[in-house]
């Protein structure tokens, strides 16, 4: 168990039930599907994966229920070296699960119970504390509470940490978040909802990253999946441009960029050199079906980067 992470994660553990079908069901069509298979998923799972894969000593702040799938999701964050002592064990709630349907062109369809994730308290964030003092980094997504991420977006601060907010599912957020917020990862569609302007040119990007400046956030990357990532500080604002690959299935390419963005930051690079390690990762992961087992090991990062 780490003692001392490097990373502390706040997020959403779930588990994802797929099922291969020729197509999608229609409302009220049931379709007799093909292949099933069960993983642990859920944003903040998948990052933690991920930075612990890139390297790094993490430790997983969440909620799972007193059931086999929770089980089953502490085993893929063990497996991986994750510290999951601090996951707590809802007496009341089922493990998050999430229902995925696939069809052969890849298009899916997803509905998600997130049982115990929704119960992630500002209390359960508080009791973490000693997770965080040694801590060089927070990373947290919107699949559990707000209150739980303004918590831990306190608690960074508080122990003069960053906080890395990837706004995934996005909302509309408060700007006492945002000014806890020193980077912000939406993809394209996130900035749109959180800025009302799609980032389809470099004035746009420049716009959006500039809005969410003002409302206090201090570092913006917005993702632009095979065109990299759109970077902007008070300081500057560059196109920092990703790794052509053969992507075969660009599912969680943002999980795997937010976690080894992370990694890279706790190593102490500068930020565009974080970015470059995230965007080598993120690269990685596309090139390979699967979450988990897509994020990259980092010697396999180093290398796509030499
Ligand atoms: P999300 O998965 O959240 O929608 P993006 O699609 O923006 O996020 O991808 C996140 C990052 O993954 C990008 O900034 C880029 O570095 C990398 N990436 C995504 N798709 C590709 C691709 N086809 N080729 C190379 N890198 C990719």
């Amino acid at each position: 168990m780490n003692t001392h992470p490097a990373i502390v994660v706040y997020g959403s553990i779930n588990i994802d039930m797929i099922v291969e079908a020729a197509h999608l069901p229609r409302p009220g069509e049931t379709v007799l599907g093909n292949d099933f298979r069960m993983s642990c998923g859920g944003k903040g799972a998948n990052q933690a994966v991920a930075a612990a894969k890139a390297g790094a000593d993490v430790a997983f702040i969440g909620r799972i229920g007193q059931d086999g799938f929770g089980g089953r999701a502490l085993e893929s964050l063990s497996k991986v070296g994750i510290d999951t002592s601090r996951i707590g064990i809802d007496p009341t709630s089922h493990t998050g699960v999430a229902l995925i349907s696939v069809a052969p062109s890849g298009e899916n369809q997803i509905t998600v119970s997130s049982g115990a994730n929704a119960f992630l308290s500002k209390t359960d964030i508080r009791r973490s504390a000693p997770a965080l003092a040694q801590a060089r980094i927070a990373l947290a997504q919107l699949e559990i509470p707000l209150s739980a991420v303004c918590e831990a977006a306190m608690l960074a601060a508080e122990n003069g940490i960053p906080f890395i907010l990837n706004p995934a599912p996005a909302f509309a957020l408060p700007r006492d978040l945002l000014e806890l917020t020193s980077f912000i990862t939406p993809n394209e569609s996130e900035c749109e909802i959180l800025t009302g302007i799609r980032p389809d040119s470099k004035s746009a990007l420049g716009k959006a990253a500039e809005q969410l400046m003002a409302q206090g956030v201090k570092g913006v990357l917005i993702t632009l999946g095979k065109r990299g990532t759109y970077f902007a500080t008070a300081e500057r604002h560059l196109l920092i441009e990703a790794f052509p690959v053969q992507a075969r299935d660009t599912t969680g390419a943002g999980d795997t960029f937010n976690g080894a963005f992370a990694v890279a930051l706790a190593d102490g690079l500068a930020p565009e050199e974080a970015i470059r390690f995230a965007n080598a990762a993120a690269a990685l992961s596309v090139t390979r079906t699967g979450t988990h087992d897509a994020a990259p090991l980092r010697s396999e990062i180093q290398s796509h980067l030499a």
